[in-house]
């Protein structure tokens, strides 16, 4: 079993909120909410961040960007605004390193982010 708190979500083994899944990817809402809607976007293949997107994954991740969008319809913040965001490395706060896209919205979202 795969350490990977992420990969056990999207094996099913991990309990989460799912709002979307097919083959290549699952959404769920995050454990820890930073907006009135805030969704986790991920690959089920395990991709540490961004940095590990090869040539060979460019279609999983123009499908990842278009579920964050339609889970952001879904959730009724498409018109209104939302927010994409992938945390890389420590900087950036990255605490899963699991590829995740946050959608956060349903809210007014502060420019630039912390
Ligand atoms: P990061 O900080 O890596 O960009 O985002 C990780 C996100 O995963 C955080 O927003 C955190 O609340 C969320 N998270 C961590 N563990 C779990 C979990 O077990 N279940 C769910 N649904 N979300 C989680
Ligand atoms: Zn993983």
């Amino acid at each position: 079993m795969s350490e990977c708190i992420f990969c056990r979500i999207a094996a099913g083994s991990l309990p989460a909120r799912v709002v979307y899944q097919d083959d290549q990817a699952v959404a769920f809402e995050d454990v820890n909410p930073q907006a009135p809607v805030h969704l986790l976007v991920i690959p089920r293949k395990h991709i540490p961040n961004l940095l590990g997107v090869g040539e060979e994954d460019e279609a999983l991740g123009g499908h990842l960007m278009r579920v964050a969008c339609q889970v952001a319809r879904e959730k009724g913040v498409a018109e209104s605004g939302f927010r994409v965001v992938a945390n890389i490395n420590r900087d950036a706060g990255q605490s899963v390193d699991h590829l995740h896209l946050h959608v956060l919205g349903g809210r007014g979202l502060g420019w630039p982010p912390g």
